[in-house]
C-alpha cells in the first residue's frame, strides 16, 4: 500500500479540502482550557460576530471557543480484515502532526487537519482526556459543554461515548468517565448532579428514563434563549454505581423502544444530559465611599450559583444523510429520521461560513443544541471513520462534516446567577438568629427591670420603714422628755409654792422672776455660804493648829507624840478639805446646769417655743442682745462664782454625767461672746477638741461641736482651732456622725472656718471642705443650710483673694467637686440655702478661671436665672454686673441667645 505525500495546498490536490483557517487552529491546543473568569482566549480563535440566531451567547462577557473535533479511526473489524485483506486502509493517519490523509486512489490523497488525530490504538482513557476533560472541567467551571460523536454507523460512536467497562474498567466511554470526574470534583453538601437520558427518534423525544414518557417538549427560554426539557425525568445522581445503573436502564429502555418501534438504534439519537448546579461564593467587591476615595468599604461576598449543562450525544449514523439524499430515498421515515441530522449539517455549515440565517428551528436536534455550537458551550466533537475502502465516500463525508464543524466559534459564557433561594435561606437562618436572640434579651432586659423595681420597692418600704419607727421613737421620747420636764417643774413649782407659804422672804428677793428656781438657787446658796463658812472655820482650825506646831517646835520640847498627832489630824483636815471643795464644785455646776435650764424653760415659757439647747448658732442676735444688755446671765453670773478653770475640769470626770453636765455648761456659756474669751484662755478650746476625739457618745459630741461652733465664730479662734488640728477633727466628725443635730454643729463650725482668708488652703489639704460637701448626704435643710453658707463663705475669701491678686487660677470648690450640688441646691426651696448659694455663686462667677466649668455644668443658667427671678435686688445686680464683666460668660450668651 503506497503512501501518498501531503500534497494539501500543491497543484497536484485541487479540489482537496483545506484545512479550516489552519494558522490558527495549529496553534490552538485542543486541551486549552479556560479559566472560568479569565479573559484570555484560547489560541487566537477568532471572535464569532455573526448575528445568527442561532448563537446565544452574544452578550459581551463571554470569550471565544472554537468547537474542537478530533478523528478516531476504529480498527478493522474481523468482517474487514477478511474481506479488505487485499487492500489498504482509506485513511492515513499522521497522528504527531495532527493530520488525516484520505486516499483518493493509489497515487492520490487529500490531508486534513483535525485539532486531535486517534489511532486505532488510541486507548478510551486518551479518548477521553483529549476530547471530554477539556470540556467536563469547564462544566464544573460553571459552562455549559457539549460531547458529540458523529459518524458512520459502526464506526464507534457508541465504543467511544456509552461504553459501561463494566468488566473491564479501561473500557470506559466518555459517559462513564465524564461523570466520574464530576463525581469527583463537586461537593455533596453544597452541590447537586441530576441526569436525564433521552432519545430522539423521528422528531420525538423520549425519555429512556421513563419510556412511557415519549412526547418531550422542548421549551426554551424567551429572556435568555437558554433550551429546557422540563417533561424529562432528572435523576439525581450521588455515586459512580447509580449513574451505571441508571446508563444500563437507558440502555435497555433503548433497545426495548426500538423492538418496539420496529428501528434500530444506529437511527436514533441518544443524548445524555447531565445538570450541574454548585454553589460558589463571588468575589468580595471593594467600594470606595464618596467621602473618601481612599478608604474602602468591603461588602461581603455574594453567594452565587452556577448551573451548567454537560451535553453528550451518540448521533444517529451520518450513512443515512447521504444515502437518503444521493439515492433520492424520499420515504417519509427517512425524512424524519434524518431531518434531525441534515439540520444539524446544514446549521453547522451556515455557521462555519459565517451565514447570517442559521437554521436552528428546522429540527429538534438542532434546537436541542443551539448552545453547542455557535453558542455558549464549551464543545468537542469526535468523528468516528472505519478503515474499510469501500466506505470511502461516508468516511470522506464524516471528514467534512469535522472539518466544518471547526469553523465554528462559540462564545464561551458562564451559568452563573445570583443564588437568591440561598441568600434568603442565609438571611432568614441569620433572621432567625438575631430574632431569637432579640427574644433573649428582651426577656433579660424585663427580668432585670423587674428585679430592679422589686429591690427598689423592697428598699423603699425598708427606709419608709425605718424612717417611720425611728420618728415614733423621737417622738415618744421627746413625749417622754416633756411629760418628766412638766412633772419635775410641777414638783418643785408646788413644793416652791410650800416654802413659800413659810418664807415670805424669799418672794421678796426673787422679784415674781421663776419663784421656784430662785429659791432653789437661794438654798443651794446658803448651803454654799454654810460651807464656805465650815470651810474657813477648818482652815482657821488648821493655822491655828500650824501654830501651835509652831511653838512647841521652837520650845524645842521632844512632844514628837503629840506632833504626829497633830500632823495626822492635819492630814485629816486637809483631806477633809479637798473632798468638800470636790462636793463644792459638783454643787455649783449642777446648780449652774439648774439654772441654766430654769433660764431656758423661762425663756422658753416667755416666748411660747420650743425650747432650744444651743442659741448660739440660731439666734446669735439673742445673745448679743443679752450681753449688750449689760445684764449678766444666772448661768454666767455662777460662772464668775464657780471659775472657768474648775467647770473645764469636770469635763474630764471619770463620771460620765459630771462630763455631760460640765460640756453643757461650757456650751452654754461658749454661746456668749463674752465668756469666749476666758474659755479659751483657759484651755476650754483644747478640752472640747479633746471630747470630739476621745469620746463617742452622741450627746457629748452633739454638745462639744456646738460649743466649737460658737467658738469658731471669733477669727482668733479659728486659727487656733486650725493649729490644734481641729479641722481635722471636725472632718472626721462630720463623715462618722449620723445625726442630724451633730452634724449641723459640725457644719456651723466649718463654715465659720470657711470664712476665715488664711485656712483656705487648710481646709482643703484637711478635708474641711470635702467633709462639708459630705454632710450634704444628711437632707437636714439646717444642715444643708449651713453646708451652704460654708461655700457661699469660701468662695467669698476666694474671690477676695483673687481680687487682691493672692491667688489664681480654679476655685478650690470646683477642684472638690462642689459644682454639681451648687448647681443643683440654686433652686432650693428653703430661702436661706438659696440665698448662700446665689452669693456662692456670684462669688465663684467673678474669675475668669472658673467660667468654664460652670459653663460647663450648667452654672451659667442658675446665674441668668439669679438676674430674673432671685428676690433680692441686691444680688441680681450683683449676679448682672458679674456676668457682664466676664468675657467667657457674654460669648457663651451670645451663642445661645441670652440676653440679660
Ligand atoms: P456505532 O455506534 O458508531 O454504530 P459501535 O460503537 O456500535 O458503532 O461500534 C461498532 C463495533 O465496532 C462494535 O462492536 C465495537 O465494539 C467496535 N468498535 C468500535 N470502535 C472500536 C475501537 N476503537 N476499538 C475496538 N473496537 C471498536
Ligand atoms: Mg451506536
Amino acid at each position: 500500500m503506497a503512501s501518498n505525500g501531503y500534497r494539501n495546498g500543491t497543484g497536484t490536490n485541487k479540489g482537496a479540502i483545506k484545512p479550516p483557517a489552519s494558522s490558527n487552529i495549529r496553534s490552538s491546543s485542543f486541551k486549552s482550557r479556560l479559566p472560568p473568569s479569565s479573559n484570555h482566549s484560547p489560541g487566537s480563535a477568532l471572535r464569532r460576530t455573526s448575528s445568527a440566531s442561532f448563537t446565544t451567547a452574544a452578550g459581551g462577557d463571554g470569550v471565544p471557543g472554537r468547537v474542537r473535533v478530533a478523528v478516531r479511526l476504529r480498527p478493522r473489524n474481523a468482517e474487514e480484515s477478511t474481506a479488505d485483506a487485499d487492500f489498504a486502509d482509506c485513511v492515513e493517519l499522521q497522528p504527531e502532526l495532527k493530520r488525516l490523509k484520505l486516499r483518493k486512489n493509489n497515487w492520490e490523497s487529500e490531508t486534513y487537519e483535525f485539532d486531535e488525530v486517534l489511532t486505532e490504538f488510541a486507548s478510551q482513557k486518551r479518548v477521553y482526556e483529549v476530547v471530554a476533560k477539556p470540556v467536563v472541567e469547564s462544566v464544573l467551571d460553571g459552562y455549559n459543554g457539549t460531547v458529540m460523536a458523529y459518524g458512520q454507523t459502526g464506526t464507534g460512536k457508541t465504543f467511544t461515548l456509552g461504553r459501561l467497562g463494566e468488566e473491564d474498567t479501561s473500557a470506559r466511554g466518555i459517559m462513564v468517565r465524564s461523570m466520574e470526574e464530576i463525581l469527583v470534583n463537586v461537593s455533596r453538601e453544597t452541590d447537586s448532579i441530576s441526569v436525564s437520558y433521552l432519545q430522539l427518534y423521528m422528531e420525538t423525544i423520549q425519555d429512556l428514563l421513563d419510556p412511557a414518557n415519549d412526547n418531550i417538549s422542548i421549551v426554551e427560554d424567551p429572556r435568555t434563549g437558554d433550551v429546557s426539557l422540563p417533561g424529562a425525568t432528572h435523576v439525581e445522581i450521588k455515586d459512580e454505581q447509580s449513574f451505571l445503573e441508571l446508563l444500563r436502564l437507558g440502555e435497555a429502555h433503548r433497545i426495548a423502544a426500538n423492538t418496539k418501534l420496529n428501528t434500530e438504534s444506529s437511527r436514533s439519537h441518544a443524548i445524555l444530559m447531565v445538570h450541574v448546579k454548585r454553589s460558589v461564593l463571588g468575589e468580595e467587591v471593594a467600594i470606595p465611599t464618596e467621602s473618601d476615595k481612599s478608604s474602602h468599604f468591603v461588602k461581603p461576598p455574594k453567594p452565587l450559583v452556577r448551573k451548567s449543562k454537560l451535553v453528550l450525544v451518540d448521533l444517529a449514523g451520518s450513512e443515512r444523510v447521504q444515502k437518503s439524499g444521493s439515492e433520492g430515498h424520499m420515504l417519509e421515515e427517512a425524512k424524519s429520521i434524518n431531518l434531525s441530522l441534515s439540520a444539524l449539517g446544514k446549521c453547522i455549515n451556515a455557521l462555519a461560513e459565517n451565514s447570517a440565517h442559521v437554521p436552528i428551528r428546522d429540527s429538534k436536534l438542532t434546537r436541542l443544541l443551539r448552545d453547542s455550537f455557535g453558542g455558549t458551550a464549551r464543545t468537542s466533537l469526535i468523528v468516528t471513520i472505519g478503515p474499510s475502502p469501500r466506505h470511502r465516500g461516508e468516511t470522506a463525508s464524516t471528514i467534512l462534516f469535522g472539518q466544518r464543524a471547526m469553523k465554528v466559534e462559540n462564545m464561551l459564557r458562564i451559568k452563573e446567577e445570583f443564588d437568591y433561594k440561598s441568600l434568603a435561606r442565609r438571611l432568614e437562618i441569620q433572621l432567625d438568629k438575631l430574632i431569637a436572640e432579640n427574644e433573649r434579651q428582651q426577656k433579660a432586659f424585663d427580668d432585670e427591670v423587674e428585679r430592679i423595681n422589686l429591690e427598689a420597692q423592697n428598699r423603699v418600704s425598708e427606709v419608709e420603714r425605718n424612717f417611720t419607727d425611728a420618728l415614733e421613737k423621737e417622738r415618744l421620747k421627746c413625749q417622754m422628755e416633756y411629760m418628766e420636764s412638766v412633772k419635775k417643774l410641777e414638783e418643785k413649782m408646788i413644793e416652791n409654792q410650800q416654802k413659800h407659804q413659810h418664807d415670805g422672804f424669799m418672794k421678796d428677793k426673787c422679784n415674781g422672776e421663776g419663784p421656784g428656781f430662785c429659791e432653789d438657787i437661794a438654798v443651794i446658796k446658803k448651803l454654799l455660804e454654810k460651807e464656805t463658812h465650815m470651810r474657813k472655820e477648818a482652815e482657821k482650825e488648821v493655822n491655828k493648829l500650824k501654830s501651835q506646831l509652831g511653838q512647841h517646835m521652837d520650845a524645842g520640847a521632844g512632844g514628837d507624840a503629840e506632833i504626829l498627832k497633830l500632823q495626822i489630824a492635819l492630814e485629816d483636815e486637809v483631806h477633809q478639805k479637798k473632798k468638800l471643795e470636790e462636793e463644792i464644785i459638783i454643787l455649783r455646776s449642777q446648780m449652774l446646769q439648774l439654772t441654766f435650764e430654769a433660764d431656758q424653760m423661762r425663756r422658753c415659757l416667755a416666748r411660747g417655743g420650743s425650747g432650744n439647747a444651743y442659741p448660739g448658732l440660731d439666734s446669735p442676735m439673742s445673745q448679743v442682745r443679752d450681753s449688750l444688755s449689760g445684764h449678766k446671765t444666772p448661768v454666767s453670773a455662777l460662772f464668775d462664782q464657780v471659775g472657768v478653770e474648775k467647770i473645764l475640769d469636770l469635763l474630764e470626770s471619770e463620771d460620765a454625767n459630771v462630763r455631760i453636765h460640765a460640756v453643757k455648761v461650757v456650751a452654754n456659756l461658749a454661746a456668749e461672746e463674752a465668756n469666749q474669751e476666758r474659755i479659751v484662755e483657759a484651755g476650754g478650746l483644747t478640752s472640747l477638741l479633746m471630747l470630739l476625739r476621745s469620746y463617742e457618745d452622741e450627746t457629748v459630741r452633739r454638745v462639744a461641736a456646738g460649743a466649737i461652733a460658737n467658738l469658731a465664730m471669733n477669727e482668733a479662734n479659728q486659727e487656733l482651732i486650725m493649729v490644734q488640728g481641729g479641722i481635722s477633727l471636725l472632718s472626721t466628725t462630720a463623715s462618722d456622725a449620723e445625726d442630724p443635730q451633730t452634724l449641723r454643729m459640725v457644719a456651723g463650725a466649718i463654715a465659720n472656718l470657711c470664712g476665715n482668708d488664711k485656712l483656705q488652703a487648710t481646709l482643703r489639704s484637711e478635708g474641711g471642705i470635702k467633709a462639708l460637701l459630705g454632710m450634704v448626704r444628711c437632707r437636714h435643710p439646717d444642715v444643708l443650710s449651713q453646708v451652704a453658707r460654708g461655700i457661699a463663705n469660701f468662695a467669698k475669701c476666694e474671690s477676695r483673694a483673687s481680687t487682691n491678686g493672692i491667688r489664681s487660677g480654679r476655685s478650690l470648690l470646683i477642684d472638690e467637686g462642689a459644682l454639681p450640688w451648687i448647681v443643683q441646691s440654686a433652686n432650693n426651696d428653703a430661702a436661706p440655702i438659696r440665698r448662700h448659694i446665689e452669693l456662692a455663686l456670684c462669688h465663684l462667677a467673678q474669675h475668669e478661671a472658673n467660667a468654664k466649668d460652670m459653663i460647663n455644668g450648667g452654672a451659667l443658667w442658675e446665674l441668668v436665672r439669679i438676674t430674673r427671678d432671685c428676690s433680692r435686688e441686691d444680688i441680681r445686680s450683683l449676679a448682672r454686673r458679674t456676668l457682664n464683666s466676664s468675657l467667657l460668660f457674654r460669648s457663651e450668651m451670645r451663642r445661645l441667645r441670652i440676653e440679660l
